[in-house]
């Protein structure tokens, strides 16, 4: 059965920390081209720019794959960690 990506996230499971973001952001950060990066880079698509600059990001939904840290830890985002234990996305489908 041929299943769209979409599809697949679909079927996962998050449970959402709400009292301890994994990932935070500096939204003091100005330079709109490592905003971007994140914006393109980001598979779950959590990261978005305002028309203002402002950029803003919701961890529920994050896949853990550790894009965004590798692109901008010590940049735009000021956080990253894995989620507490059984918290986070758990993959049904590999
Ligand atoms: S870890 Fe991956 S899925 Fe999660 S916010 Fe960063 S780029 Fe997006």
């Amino acid at each position: 059965m041929n299943m769209s990506i979409e599809e697949k996230l679909g079927v996962d499971k998050y449970l959402v920390d709400e009292n301890n973001a994994h990932i935070e952001i500096d939204n003091t950060h100005s330079d709109i081209q490592e905003k971007m990066k994140l914006v393109n880079a980001c598979p779950a698509g959590l990261y978005k720019l305002s028309d203002d600059g402002t950029l803003s990001f919701d961890y529920a939904g994050c896949l853990e794959c550790g894009t965004c840290r590798i692109l901008s830890m010590g940049k735009v985002v000021s956080k990253w960690e894995f989620p507490l234990g059984t918290m986070g996305i758990e993959y049904r489908l590999g």
